[in-house]
């Protein structure tokens, strides 16, 4: 399913096109998979409506995939492929373990081609391994909404006992809600979602309360995870953070429609306090590892929704349109 040209997802624009396409050639280096799972992200949106471009057309996009090696590798082994496709291995943040943040990271999907095809191929050093216990289906989701979501649950700083705060409750948070509740048994964990279907979605998971992006949660928060794409509900997570509380902002690019309401920023009662706003980048290859052995051994199953691959247009605009319950997976084999 080939992008060729940016623009809107919309009922009557299918921005993604089913092609033959050739069997790509490895090089040195390289592992050549048969892809059966790739899971949908909301990156995807923005890459295919022009917030975050990829840096070259056409493309195929994916970067949740899940495969198993043909070539160059341990054939018949089954291996996911998360964002990050390659990093320098040399510059400061490679040699701190903040390779997420190297100038010369690629993504999957983006700077090379990825699993939204019968085939794709990747550095072999950037691939992992996919447990036992969890299926071609199942793993699929954990490879950036849940390991980008394990990422920023790092981020939070959270310790058991000490609450934390979901905003918005789609393919990555829905993962870390049941993550959190394996790491901090203790913790209350609330969700605020404009959805009423993820806000119940929240409370079947195990949420201590859900309510409206704006309503006021019965316990103030040490740290919160926005996965929204706008900035309303940032400055509502600011109103409910406790003194020293961090908001982790888990978007790659947000929308431009309402940045407005930055400029309603009361000082007093959102930033003082030490309060703190962080961003989460990409991912690296421990997180997504550690993730991977986290979901296996504490049974977290993302609750997904199957696609063809050839329906890839179909999930995008439902994934729009907001008809979202956990995370969307195209079926590739
Ligand atoms: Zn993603
Ligand atoms: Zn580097």
């Amino acid at each position: 399913m080939l992008l060729e040209s940016l623009g809107d997802v919309k009922p009557d624009h299918a921005p993604l096109r089913l092609v033959q396409h050739p069997e790509p050639a490895l090089n040195p280096g390289e592992v050549l998979l048969r892809v059966t799972r790739c899971g949908v992200c909301h990156t995807e949106l923005d890459e295919i409506e022009g917030r975050t471009p990829p840096p070259r057309l056409p493309v195929i996009l994916g970067h949740q995939v899940v495969g198993k090696i043909e070539e160059g590798g341990q054939a018949g082994q089954r291996v996911g492929v998360a964002w990050i496709a390659s990093a320098c291995g040399r510059c400061q943040y490679c040699l701190s373990g903040q390779e997420n943040l190297c100038p010369e990271f690629k993504a999957t999907g983006r700077d090379i081609d990825g699993g939204y095809a019968e085939y794709m191929k990747v550095r072999a050093d950037f691939v992992h391994p996919i447990p036992n216990a969890v299926s071609d289906s199942e793993a699929a989701p954990l490879l950036c909404a849940g390991a980008v979501g394990y990422r920023a649950l790092k981020l939070c700083n959270l310790q058991d006992g000490k609450a934390l705060g979901l905003m918005g409750f789609g393919g990555s948070n829905h993962i870390v809600l049941k993550t959190a509740k394996y790491q901090f048994p203790n913790s209350l964990i609330l969700v605020f979602s404009r959805n009423p279907q993820e806000r119940e979605f929240a409370l079947s998971l195990g949420a201590a309360w859900a309510g409206a992006i704006d309503a006021v949660p019965p316990e103030a928060l040490d740290a919160l995870i926005d996965t929204t794409p706008v900035w309303g509900p940032d400055m509502e997570a600011l109103k409910r953070l406790k003194p020293g509380g961090r908001l982790v902002i888990n978007a790659i690019r947000k929308e431009e429609v309402d940045k407005e309401a930055l400029l309603k920023l009361d000082y007093a009662s959102q930033l003082w306090m030490e309060k703190e706003i962080k961003s989460v980048a990409n991912v690296t290859r421990q997180d997504v590892r550690e993730f991977l052995g986290l979901a296996a051994e504490a049974n977290i199953k993302p609750d997904y929704q199957e696609y063809d691959l050839k329906d890839a247009n179909q999930a995008l605009l439902e994934m729009k349109q907001g008809k979202i319950r956990g995370a969307k997976v195209l079926r590739v084999d």
